[in-house]
């Protein structure tokens, strides 16, 4: 059987072409050009899978279709994404769409959720029954495995530790959701650049302070840098990240008592400054039981999302 794994992102959509031992045959990237519309950028994706399909010809294909936002994976439906550059698509079925121009069902669900199946199929090599991977970047999200199983949940959002609260007050960071005190409002890029300015309005002279005024653009690699120098006030911010990331996490474990817990994403490659304030935050929870055995890890493999897509298609194919 082949697998094709189309992972959809705002700039570039990412093809996988994979085999059910789990080995990459082919790899492609496509640009996301809003200039060909939302028919047209569909046009494209099924284009390739029928171009892979003659290349096959004979053995069976399954597809799976990762997307950012709000996905409807019972009826492969894209129910919302701000970020995708076409007009209209609320409400976008993507898998009749592309099962109109392949005479292909895909599986359609969030990318991070795919990403997910990918972290446990390919790295984890399906240990541990049940697992939450956290999603690092702009924003926070997450995926789960329950009993072995993808679990995505009533609606298909399961997994979105990110909005979940870390903090009640009337006065915690607002989130992009528009909710105060998420967890993505304290650990994404957006709530890590607001403490950084705060620092550098307390602290104008620290290395941290220097680093980002010379800086036209803020990157968080700017706070591992300064980190990797041994600013205090960068440390401090990694150190707080820990902080705070491993308070959603706990959170996340007390309610689910998973087994392994896996970072993955841009910010988690900085998790050597803050890895040890979250594992500290896990230690010392009161109820211990849940955190005793529970693996902490990090995964940085950019591939995840793709390679789970392909899977995940093929794993639901054979099970048939
Ligand atoms: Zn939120």
């Amino acid at each position: 059987m082949i697998g094709i794994g189309v992972d959809i992102g705002g700039t570039f959509v990412k093809f996988y072409v994979m085999n059910e031992h789990g080995e990459i045959l082919r790899k492609e990237k496509m640009e996301t050009l809003p200039s060909i519309g939302a028919d047209g950028f569909l046009r494209q994706i099924a284009s390739f899978i029928n171009q892979i399909k003659t290349q096959f010809s004979g053995q069976p294909i399954a597809v799976g279709v990762g997307a950012p936002g709000d996905v409807d994976n019972q009826r492969g439906i894209l129910r919302y994404n701000p970020n995708l550059p076409f007009q209209n698509i609320d409400h976008w079925p993507l898998a009749d769409i592309l099962q109109k121009y392949t005479a292909i069902r895909p599986y359609v669900a969030n990318d991070a959720t795919l990403a997910t199946w990918g972290i446990y199929e390919s790295l984890l090599k399906r240990q541990g029954d049940n697992v939450l991977v956290v999603t690092l970047g702009t924003g926070v999200g997450g995926g789960l495995i329950l009993g072995k199983e993808l679990y995505q949940g009533s609606n298909g959002t399961a997994g979105e530790i990110g909005h979940t609260k870390i903090d009640c007050s009337p006065s915690a960071p607002l989130c992009g959701c528009g909710e105060r005190g998420c967890l993505e409002a304290f650990v994404g890029t957006i709530g890590i650049r607001r403490r950084v300015m705060e620092s550098i309005r307390r602290q104008p002279h620290s290395t941290l302070a220097e680093m980002v005024q010379q800086e036209q653009n803020f990157k968080i690699e700017l706070v591992s840098r300064a980190a990797e120098q041994g600013c205090p006030v960068a440390l401090k911010i990694w150190q707080d990240t820990g902080f705070f990331l491993g308070t959603g996490i706990a959170n996340a474990v007390l309610a689910l008592d998973v087994d392994t817990v896996v970072l993955t994403g841009g910010v988690s490659g900085a998790a050597k400054y803050f890895l040890s304030e979250t594992q500290n935050v896990l230690n010392r929870q009161k109820i211990q039981t849940p955190f005793k055995n529970m693996k902490l890890l990090v995964s940085q493999d950019p591939n995840m999302g793709g390679v789970g897509a392909a899977m995940y298609a093929i794993y639901q194919e054979l099970k048939k």
